[in-house]
């Protein structure tokens, strides 16, 4: 029989959620009086709001006719690039250097493909699981030592650090993650912080992969919302961003990745060619139906109801902050992102996990599967329906610890 891509023996056993509901769906069989409440995975849940749900049927509704129908949209309908480079980017890119995409994670996916096995990979730590098990996929991590994979340069942030890593650490020519406002942590670096992040990549030559997917909790207008805002950033950094947060298209699919045309590889070849041609070789294109749903959410109703949305989010989190505050529980997070980061000194978070999950009947994320700094922490979601998240604060307070 044919062999298996050694690449994939290289990931260590399940990937982070499929293992959390694993160990739920373990605890359920055998406490089958236990109403489980999540509040663990980044899954929206509250239903779409009218203007954006219109725009999605309105799209549905015309493919069913011969003068509305519409195939293969190739890089993305030129109306929602040029409405995501004004929107977001307040014109400084042109619609070409826009690629529409089916989310930030199928992006991220397709970026390794540029850059190879043998790039430097590094990640902030924690960070989204996606970027380190990606570079396992491409070769260009693994295997897992016990501790972290080799290959890959764990930037740590730390309370001690403020959340935002040594930029020594930075490797040159290398690949860099940044994920801001953070998930895990509910971090947001600061214009200083991404300004050093800039420079230092310029420095280096290295590549800064800035996730933006949360950019639309930002609430407080000092801290930036796009890599872009930074200048010199067009010399060094890709974004993606993605509507599944802000507008709850998590299940509807659809997200962006701006590429600057200036962009270039140590050899001088341009990043947003090969970048095109990936994209036109292993992707056809976002849904038009998601597209349409993508135009309706950044007309004048759909930005409010995008912020109608992650406000509601945001309130939860507020609500689990501060009932874990009044356990004294340290956490960080929760009020320009959608996660809290709470800490549980000296303790493995696996069996922090388990204890919330078996006290009060609440899902959360142990930090450890994030990276090796996400020991001891507990990441907790906003993302859920608001009686039950008042309820699974209720529950927190008979954890005993
Ligand atoms: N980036 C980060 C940091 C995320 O947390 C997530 C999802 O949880 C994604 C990207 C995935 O976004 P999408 O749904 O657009 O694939």
């Amino acid at each position: 029989m044919i062999s298996r891509n050694p690449c994939i023996s290289n990931l260590k056993a399940g990937y982070l959620f499929p293992e959390i509901a694993k160990r739920r769906r373990a605890f359920a069989e055998t406490h089958p009086e236990a109403n489980i409440i999540s509040l663990g995975v980044g899954n929206t849940t509250e239903p779409l709001l009218p203007h954006i749900s219109r725009g999605l049927a309105e799209a549905a509704r015309k493919l069913g006719a011969a003068e509305g129908y519409s195939g293969y949209s190739d890089e993305g309908l030129l109306a929602l690039r040029e409405r995501i480079a004004e929107t977001f980017y307040k014109g400084h890119f042109s619609a070409d250097e826009i690629f529409i995409s089916d989310g930030a994670k199928c992006d991220i996916g397709r970026l390794q493909l540029l850059f190879g096995a043998k790039t430097k990979i590094a990640v902030q730590d924690p960070s989204y699981p996606v970027y380190v098990d990606g570079s396992v996929l491409t070769g260009a991590a693994g295997p897992w030592s016990g501790t972290g994979y080799q290959g890959i340069i764990y930037l740590p942030c730390t309370a001690e650090n403020g959340y935002f890593p040594d930029m020594d650490l930075i490797p040159e020519h290398g690949l860099v993650y940044f994920c801001s406002p953070n998930n895990p942590t509910g971090a947001v670096a600061t214009w200083k912080q991404l300004t050093a992040l800039v420079k230092t990549s310029v420095e280096k030559g290295a590549l800064i992969v800035f996730d933006a997917a949360y950019s639309e909790y930002i609430r407080d207008d000092q801290l930036p919302k796009s890599i872009f805002e930074i200048e010199g950033a067009k010399t060094c950094a890709i974004e993606v961003n993605s509507f599944s947060k802000s507008a709850g298209f998590t299940g509807v699919r659809l997200g962006w990745t701006a590429v600057p045309k200036r962009l270039a590889y140590a050899g001088g070849e341009s990043i947003h060619a090969d970048w095109a041609r990936v994209c036109g070789t292993i992707f056809n294109g976002a849904s038009n139906i998601a597209q349409a749903g993508g135009l309706a959410a950044l007309e004048p109703e759909g930005l409010q109801e995008m912020r109608q949305l992650s406000d509601f989010y945001l309130g939860n989190a507020q609500l689990i902050r501060s009932a874990l505050q009044k356990l004294g529980i340290s956490c960080v997070g929760g009020d320009n992102s959608p996660y809290i980061w709470a800490k549980f000194p000296g303790r493995d978070s696996w069996e922090v996990f388990a204890e919330i999950l078996e006290q009060c009947w609440v899902v959360t994320t142990p930090g450890a599967g994030f990276g090796p700094a996400g020991q001891s922490f507990i990441r907790f979601s906003a993302f859920g329906h608001r009686s039950d998240v008042e309820e699974a604060c209720k529950r927190l307070e008979k954890l005993t610890r």
